[in-house]
């Protein structure tokens, strides 16, 4: 079978994506970050007595006693086969479209947020236009107020 993907890909794709940020976006599990422990619902025993080592970017359960990097947990969680896998984390490294939805959350939030920035500048605008016309009745009315008197 031919090698469908290099050992540098293979590496990067083991190394260059945090398992934290796989597990909680990529692969929606289950998870919490207390105090800088993270832990994570095991997609095996579905318990709860997980780490992870940030620095070997691996995560484990305890309860199983297995260890997940990148790829491993991705076949463990989705269940899919190694090749499908590693596709799966190709995208989700090279597509930004797989941000979190907590960033995502935080663009729409600040697009929401210029549009009614965009609207409070609009109706500024109205109102100093609709200013300018109350000055100019109130001039109007002055003058008519000064023939009224003349007549
Ligand atoms: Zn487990």
């Amino acid at each position: 079978m031919a090698q469908l993907f290099s050992k540098k890909e293979l590496y990067s794709i083991r190394n260059d994506i945090s398992i934290c940020e796989l597990i909680s976006n990529g692969l929606q599990i289950t998870c919490q970050e207390n105090g800088g422990l993270f832990k994570f619902q095991c997609p095996e025993c579905n318990g709860f007595s997980t780490g992870v080592k940030k620095e070997a970017n691996i995560s484990r359960c305890f309860q199983c006693d297995k260890q997940f990097n990148t790829i491993e947990i991705t076949m463990a969680a989705l269940k899919l086969k190694f090749i499908d896998s590693v596709t799966f984390l190709q995208k989700f490294k090279n597509n930004p479209a797989h941000k979190s939805q907590k960033q995502k959350d935080t663009q729409a939030k600040d697009q929401h947020d210029s549009i009614i920035i965009d609207r409070i500048l609009c109706l500024e605008k109205n109102v100093s236009v609709l200013t300018g016309y109350f000055d100019m009745l109130r001039r109007n009315i002055d003058q008519m107020k000064c023939q009224i008197s003349q007549l």
